[in-house]
């Protein structure tokens, strides 16, 4: 005599953490659970969407993962790995102290702008002193291109912080990213006070020590006066940018792009060829020298693609 087989419908969920095979997942409804993938290594991610068997015989497994609407990668050591899914804002944190590395804000910005996500860009800790002005002139190149920076103190002014985040937050999965020493856990405890309580749930369930390899943790807000959700990246180093090609770095750079019209050759990629306008442009000091490094370094990473 065969049973038949069990027909119980799968459990709609969000990926919440990972680690390793092993990934929490949040259901609609605020239930948690373990769930683990079978065989394939790597397919699921922090952000997903995922169909699973029900988890009331113990631990259950992802069947299916949901159509992303877009994906971020880290790299780690020499690989890139996915990093974080379906993100509607990354928000990326400096500040004057520790010293931040424009470079760190460049990439994530052009990490975001290939996967097609909307950045902020935060500058925290504006109650100290600027060495240099270098944070008044790097919010001012940032805003010059285009992008979106508004100045917050999250420790010495958190209310202030709080309702200059909200209404850009609001209704959004953000990803928050930073060196580390810029604020970016005053930041997140700022915006869900219960983050804390829920990575000792994740790390409990999920068997983690204190020393976490996970990249990626997702908290729905749960406050009163917001919904949302804020994605933490412990131990996070750099964006991945994976098969970038120029088009799309020229896109994220338009103070470079904005001189790139006139090269004599169509498909100039303004690193060394003759008759380059952008190189001309650099040499009459129109384009920021740290900036054209940048450009150069992730050109020459860069698939050769013409203009
Ligand atoms: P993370 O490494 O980016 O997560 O940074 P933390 O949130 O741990 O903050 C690093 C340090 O900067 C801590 O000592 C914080 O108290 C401090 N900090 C965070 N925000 C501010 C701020 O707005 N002003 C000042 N002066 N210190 C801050
Ligand atoms: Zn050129």
């Amino acid at each position: 005599d065969q049973q038949p087989a069990t027909t119980l419908p799968l459990v709609t969920g969000r990926v919440t953490a990972s680690h390793g095979r092993h990934f929490f997942v949040t259901t609609p409804e605020g239930d948690r659970f373990e769930a683990h993938r079978r065989g394939k290594k790597g397919d699921v991610v922090v952000g997903d969407i995922v169909r699973c068997t029900p988890p009331a015989s113990g631990v259950c497994a992802i069947e299916a993962i949901e159509p992303r609407a877009n994906l971020l990668y880290r790299s780690d050591e020499w690989r890139v790995k996915t990093l974080a899914a379906n993100i509607d804002l990354v928000c990326i944190v400096f500040a004057s102290r520790p010293t931040f590395n424009p470079w760190f804000i460049w990439k994530a910005l052009l990490a975001s702008h290939q996967a097609g996500i909307p950045a902020l860009v935060v500058r925290n800790k504006c109650d100290l002193p600027d060495e240099n002005d270098a944070a008044r002139k790097q919010i001012d190149l940032l805003r010059s291109i285009g992008h979106d920076v508004i100045e917050v103190s999250a420790k010495s002014e958190p209310d202030v912080t709080r309702s200059t985040l909200l209404p850009r937050l609001t209704g959004k999965a953000s990803l928050l990213v930073g060196q580390s020493g810029m604020g970016k856990s005053t930041i997140l405890n700022l915006l869900v006070p219960h983050a804390q309580a829920a990575t000792r749930e994740f790390s409990e369930a999920l068997d983690l020590g204190k020393q976490t390899t996970t990249a990626a943790r997702w908290y729905d807000a749960e406050a009163d006066d917001w919904r949302g959700a804020v994605i933490d990246t412990p131990g996070f180093q750099e964006f991945g940018l994976a098969h970038l090609a120029l088009n799309d770095i020229l896109r994220a750079m338009p103070d470079i792009a904005a001189h790139a019209s006139g090269c004599r050759f169509f498909n100039c990629r303004h690193l060394k060829e003759p008759g380059c306008t952008v190189k001309a442009a650099l040499e009459r000091g129109e384009i920021d020298p740290a900036r054209y490094d940048f450009y150069r370094a992730v050109a020459q990473g860069a698939d050769t693609l013409p203009l």
